[in-house]
């Protein structure tokens, strides 16, 4: 048990999702007086679930990793550790027309669209990335130049680069090196061994089992949750923060944690922050938009089939329930995720649109599957779902104390080169929450 010495301190959290809340509980925990602001009506942020065909489903999809350290820890304070699975997660890759196995290393080499040397190239390269922990030096390259250099031109135009462009886009010639290298590394890291396929960790009942134990922890421990309240603004006094602004009321405080995606933190720095909000401009982020699809049978035995195709707009289908076998029993949920920058014009087509689109989509990388096997669909979005990461990013994190007293900031861009994940977020806030 953590010591108590926040005692007396009033502390307001900003953001409902796995940081906002994980930060809530650390704090009551220490004794702080704590109220956390979430403006959806719902906690979760992009872990957040909502109805479809009468069953909460979370709207993107999230698995473990092996070394997701931090993740697991909070699982098992929460005595959640029985509900936890693994899995083999089988995947495939959908390029040139054509599906391919992509799970194994046997499967790699024999990748038919790769020759013999291209494909032991791959595979050496990837068995690297495993072993490899210290990513410094590849800081000021990009991701297609040093996999180009790694692996070859034909396996990084087949493989690589249709997967950053199905993904960043536009963005994709300017991803960095490290971010790529951390996504390779994190995943292999959940083989067993270098010849099994990736074991993925997942909550019976999804991430929201883990948001409802920490919410109950909160509120026990006398912490306040107030749904569907936006912070407006932040209120400074000589340097240090005093209050939270809401539609309502103002709250004061004297330690307040942002939890919020950075575009929406910056947005609340009054006029006397100004040189620290201009300090944190300029990053940009992705928007997504994903179709969530209950079918009444499965698709596929895959859980993830990557799609390098630019006639269809998702980068990948994820049959989930091939990882979580609670998630559609005898039937089976897929999602199909579209990353898009915010002005994109699948991002701005009415939802109706897009998902016919997906719909086609689906059927022309999977022709088996009938429009009728799907039962009900939902498609979210949301504004800042992946942060462009170009060579040089680590000298640009945002700080996670603010230049104000009592004001600190949490954001996946401080995970860099690690994508944005839970267990990072989780390992943020319990460094923070312990330090103060
Ligand atoms: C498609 C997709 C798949 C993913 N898959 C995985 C995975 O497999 N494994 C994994 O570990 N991670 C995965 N992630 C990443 C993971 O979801 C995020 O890293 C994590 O949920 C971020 O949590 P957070 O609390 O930092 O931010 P968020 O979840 O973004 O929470 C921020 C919260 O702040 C609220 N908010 C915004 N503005 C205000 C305001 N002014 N006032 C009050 N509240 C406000 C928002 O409504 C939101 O609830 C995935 C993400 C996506 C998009």
């Amino acid at each position: 048990m953590a010591t108590p010495s926040l005692r007396g301190r009033s502390a307001v959290v900003l953001g409902g999702g796995i940081a906002g809340l994980t930060a809530a509980y650390s704090l009551t925990r220490r004794g702080a007086r704590v109220t956390l602001l979430e403006r959806r009506t719902v906690l979760g942020g992009l872990a957040r679930s909502e109805p479809l065909a009468g069953k909460l489903r979370e709207v993107y999809y999230h698995f473990i990793c092996a070394e997701d350290y931090s993740l697991l820890r909070l699982i098992e304070e929460m005595g959640l550790s029985a509900a936890l699975e693994w899995t083999p997660a089988r995947t495939s890759y959908y390029v040139e027309g054509r599906l391919y196995p992509f799970t194994t290393p046997l499967d790699i080499l024999r990748f038919p669209p790769l020759s013999l040397r291209d494909r032991l190239r791959f595979g050496l390269h990837a068995a690297r990335c495993r072993r490899m922990k210290d990513w410094v030096a590849l800081e000021e390259l990009t991701a297609e130049a040093w996999l180009r250099r790694e692996v070859g031109d034909r396996a990084c135009e087949v493989i690589w680069q249709p997967l950053l462009r199905t993904k960043f886009g536009r963005y994709a010639g300017e991803i960095s090196a490290p971010w790529i290298w951390h996504r390779i590394h994190r995943a292999s890291r959940s083989r067993a061994s270098l010849l099994r396929p990736e074991s993925f960790g997942c909550l019976a009942e999804g991430t929201g089992m883990l948001l409802e134990a920490l919410a109950d922890r909160i509120e026990d421990a006398g912490g306040k949750i107030r749904l569907s309240t936006p912070a407006t603004g932040l209120a400074l006094r000589g340097g240090k923060v005093v209050a939270v602004q809401t539609p309502e009321e103002d709250l004061p405080a004297d330690l307040v944690i942002s939890a919020l995606p950075l575009p929406e933190f910056v947005k609340l720095l009054p006029e006397e922050a100004a040189g620290f909000r201009e300090s944190l401009a300029g990053i940009d982020f992705l928007g997504i938009s994903c179709l969530l699809a209950l079918v009444n049978r499965p698709l596929t035995d895959q859980y993830w089939i990557n799609i390098a195709d630019e006639r269809v707009p998702a980068s990948g289908i994820i049959e989930y329930s091939n990882l979580n076998r609670h998630a559609a029993p005898g039937g089976g949920l897929a999602y199909l995720p579209v990353y898009t920058p915010h002005d994109d014009p699948h991002y701005l087509m009415p939802p109706e649109d897009l998902t016919r689109e997906l719909e086609t989509g689906l059927r022309m990388v999977l022709p088996d599957v009938q429009l009728e096997q799907i039962t009900a669909t939902l498609l979210s979005r949301d504004d800042y779902a992946q942060a462009v990461t170009p060579p040089g990013f680590s000298r640009r994190l945002p700080p996670i104390q603010a230049p104000v007293e009592g004001l600190y900031l949490l954001d996946s861009t401080q995970l860099y080169p690690s994508d944005r994940c839970l267990s990072g977020m989780i390992g943020l806030v319990r460094g923070l929450v312990e330090g103060l």
